[in-house]
């Protein structure tokens, strides 16, 4: 067990977590910022175009950037772990205990979770070699490539329904294949995306295979009321079937909606625990980008001062 007791403890390295980071050194927070690795999600993207002050970037360089940034100003007052995940958090006399994977134990007057999400992954034969090269999980980072393209959207949510909305502006054709033969998403936005010209909706779909040779050509999946296998020439495909929150180690102190995410108040953050703040993707907040995770880590980050302060 490590004696020190902290004032906050931060969990998760990527866009929030550093953010929050750089603002409780700012503050003079006592400060622990445990995280897996300064690798966030798009990490994995050639291009990060829309993190606001820097026109373009790899997701390399950016999470680079990011520890850069946090080392820099992290001084006596920010603490960093990295190289072990988080396996419980749990409510102590006076605070929260942090227990590691690896077994090490802190303490902590108070906690921000921002340890992300991972994407729900596309089952079908090819989807994780095409990963990247065609095949997406992330259309307002990658849509615009595909300007002028025949491409298909899995899935039939919310999520699924905007991105076949904001693709159908620019690209020539958007195909949304769902598994069932109901359509999750709000029967307003339904009808309003399949009523555009260029948008065509296919239900009952088992997807089997993601094709291509470099790069996407086609996607085959089964019409489960005939059994008949059908291809469709598409050079784009973007996968909207859901986000599991990293969240696991907090299921029993703070509440979750069912895919895991952290329900906040969006004003300031917090959970439904006192003491226990959360931002980022890991968050039940409707939009999940960088700039967001930053921005509601760092309103977080405000109100944990004046927790610890007035309180
Ligand atoms: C392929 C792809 C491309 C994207 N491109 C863009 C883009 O161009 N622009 C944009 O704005 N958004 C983009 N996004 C979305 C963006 O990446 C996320 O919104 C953002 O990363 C969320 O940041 P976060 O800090 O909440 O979580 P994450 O980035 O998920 O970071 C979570 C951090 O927590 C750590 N962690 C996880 N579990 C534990 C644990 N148990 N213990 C300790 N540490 C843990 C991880 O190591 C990681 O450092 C993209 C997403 C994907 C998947």
């Amino acid at each position: 067990m490590n004696n020190t007791q902290y004032e906050l403890i931060i969990i998760g390295g990527g866009p929030a977590g550093v953010a929050a980071g750089v603002y409780a050194a700012r503050k003079r927070i006592k400060t622990l910022l445990l995280t897996y690795s300064f690798e966030s999600q798009s990490v994995v993207s050639e291009k990060i175009e829309n993190w606001i002050g820097t026109v373009a970037i790899s997701g390399a360089d950016f999470a680079k950037n990011m520890e850069a940034h946090l080392r820099a100003y992290a001084g006596e007052s920010v603490e960093i772990k990295t190289g072990d995940k988080v396996k419980t958090l749990r409510k102590i006399e006076g605070g929260f205990e942090v227990e590691m994977e690896k077994g090490e134990k802190f303490t902590t007057k108070t906690a921000l979770i921002t340890s992300g999400s991972v994407r729900r992954k596309l089952d079908a034969k090819g989807a994780d070699i095409y990963e990247h090269k065609g095949l997406t999980y992330c259309a307002t980072c990658d849509g615009p490539l595909y300007d002028g393209q025949d491409v298909l959207v899995i899935g039939g949510g919310n999520a699924a329904f905007e991105t076949t909305a904001q693709l159908a502006a620019y690209c020539k054709s958007v195909t949304i294949i769902n598994r069932g033969d109901t359509f999750r998403a709000d029967p307003v936005t339904v009808e309003k995306v399949l009523s555009k010209p260029n948008v065509t909706a296919i239900k009952n779909a088992i997807s089997l295979e993601v094709k291509g040779d470099k790069f996407v050509n086609g996607f085959v999946y089964k019409d489960a009321t005939t059994n008949e296998e059908k291809n469709l020439d598409v050079t784009g495909i973007f996968v909207e079937i859901g986000l599991l929150a990293n969240t696991e180690y907090a299921a029993g102190i703070v509440d979750r909606n069912p895919v895991g995410q952290i329900i906040v108040n969006p004003r300031t953050q917090e959970s439904s625990t006192k003491g226990i703040w959360s931002a980022g993707d890991c968050t039940d907040g409707l939009y999940h980008q960088n700039n967001i995770a930053a921005g509601d880590a760092v309103k977080a980050l405000e109100d944990i001062y004046n927790y610890l302060h007035t309180k």
